[in-house]
């Protein structure tokens, strides 16, 4: 990956957006991309010129610093200049993001709707949507296109009942399934139809037929992919400025971006207690996950799984085609430990303990072969009382600087947990449009609350 890629439409402002020195500027040209220079204007410069300008600096380009800098070059005000800066020490999906399963449905384990589970799946589908048209649209229009293989993989969610307790549990609540994300009583038979060898200990399953997998990594260039093409849009239609920035570098303190930006939305995952200005601040808790890659021999393909839902049980099978799947379901608390490699003894750790549990499910797993692991760190929010475990949105000023004021300088979007994908669409929306606005009243009470304890 290049150490920092930039678009901007085509009649920049270099006195308004001075360039920081960490960016090397690299212009997209082929394709449907026009060609940047700094002469070419779609408009004379008496013709229009844009009431504010807005800089944003979104620190971490995961779920959240995507969908949020997709969210604010896509609400800014029409007559606005907006430029978005996304830092990142490691690149585009350098945290927990571009090793996540990448399963997606509105429900809890025990198959209850989650918070605001509706409207989250629903943001999240069009998120992927925009995303998925970003790709296709960048195959269409460059032969060395970027990004192989799916993005979104439509084959459902299959999760077995593990105790007839647990099956009452599931079939209760299954009542209340979401007509666009439906969960489906099935039998182990009729499963294996699905999947050939699955297993349920007490021969009943449910199947989520809309339920969706990603390739994350794929998702999230996809996604920078549709942020890029926000800022071309915006060059052709002349009412606008946008740019967009990628800067592959670590940031050691909030205040050090402070002086340049409008506001600093911080969406760094669980390395956000890192930063000295949130240590110990944030109520959230770690935990490394190790997520194996499995490949199935040739010798041992009696049993095709190409077309096959993934598999969500006390282990999960992410299927990503015939002879190719990702296991997970480890949990290290309280660990610090960001890497996405993996030590030769933490990675043969986690087989024993994957292997365990997924072959209670799928028995064949045991003729799969392990072809590596990666890992990556969860940010977990505490409880709330009433909607379960919720993400950490809202002001953070009083944090940063010690006292809050109207003109909110420094945001926060984290603690997405192990729900990252149901919750960064709809979330960075509202996020992207408090920070637009100025105005925090604009994220719901629930998401903002963690700061209670704080505050008073
Ligand atoms: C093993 C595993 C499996 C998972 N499976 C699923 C799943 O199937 N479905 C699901 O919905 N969720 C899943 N999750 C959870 C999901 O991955 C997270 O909720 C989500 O990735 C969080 O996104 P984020 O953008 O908040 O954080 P991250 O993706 O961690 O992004 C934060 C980024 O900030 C950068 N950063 C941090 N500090 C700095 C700094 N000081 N300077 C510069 N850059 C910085 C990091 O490099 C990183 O790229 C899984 C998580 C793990 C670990």
């Amino acid at each position: 990956m290049a150490e920092a890629r930039t678009l901007r439409n085509p009649n920049p402002s270099p006195a308004t957006f001075p360039a920081r020195n960490a960016s090397h500027r690299i212009v997209r040209k082929r394709g449907l991309f026009l060609p940047v220079s700094s002469s070419s204007s779609s408009r004379s410069s008496s013709s229009y010129a844009p009431q504010s300008s807005l800089r944003y600096a979104v620190l971490g380009a995961g779920f959240a610093g995507l969908s949020v800098a997709y969210h604010l070059l896509k609400h800014s005000p029409r007559d606005s200049r907006i430029r978005v800066d996304i830092y990142d020490e490691v690149g585009l999906g350098g945290g927990a993001s571009g090793v996540s399963g990448g399963l997606v449905h509105p429900y809890s384990p025990k198959a209850k709707l989650l918070w605001r589970g509706k409207e989250c799946w629903e943001e999240c589908l069009e998120l992927l949507r925009v995303a998925e048209e970003a790709a296709a649209l960048d195959e269409l229009s460059n032969k060395n296109h970027e990004i192989d293989g799916f993005i979104i993989r439509r084959r459902g969610i299959l999760r077995p009942a593990m105790s007839m307790k647990n099956f009452d549990v599931l079939n209760e609540n299954a009542r209340n399934c979401l007509p666009s994300c439906r969960i489906e009583r099935t039998s182990q038979d009729a499963a294996r139809n699905l999947i050939p060898y699955f297993s349920t200990p007490c021969n009943a399953a449910f199947y989520l037929p809309e339920a969706v997998n990603i390739n994350p990594q794929r998702y999230i260039q996809a996604l920078f992919l549709a942020c890029q093409n926000l800022v071309q849009e915006a060059s052709g239609v002349g009412l606008e400025e946008k740019e967009l920035h990628l800067h592959k570098s670590s940031i050691n303190k909030l205040t050090d971006l402070a002086p340049d930006y409008t506001a600093v939305i911080v969406c760094a995952g669980a390395q956000a207690d890192s930063l000295p200005e949130l240590s110990s601040k944030l109520p959230l808790r770690t935990c490394r996950g190790v997520v194996a890659h499995m490949r199935l021999p040739e010798s041992a393909r009696n049993g095709n799984i190409g077309e096959s839902p993934s598999i969500l049980s006390d282990a999960w099978l992410a299927v990503q085609n015939s002879s190719s799947l990702y296991m997970g379901a480890t949990w290290d608390w309280n660990s610090r430990n960001y890497s996405r490699d993996v030590s030769a003894d933490e990675a043969s750790r986690a087989l024993v303990e994957l292997l365990s549990k997924a072959s209670v499910i799928y028995p064949s797993i045991k003729d799969w072969t392990f072809s590596g692991a990666m890992g990556g760190v969860r940010a977990m929010p505490p409880l709330t009382a009433n909607n379960g475990s919720l993400p950490l949105l809202g002001s953070i000023d009083n944090f940063v600087t010690g006292n809050g004021n109207e003109d909110i300088k420094f945001w926060l979007f984290g603690g997405l947990g192990s729900r990252g994908l149901l919750y960064h669409a709809l979330l960075g929306k509202l996020t992207a449009n408090a920070v637009l606005s100025c105005n925090e009243k604009l994220i719901p009470s629930e998401l903002i609350s963690w700061k209670k304890p704080y505050i008073d």
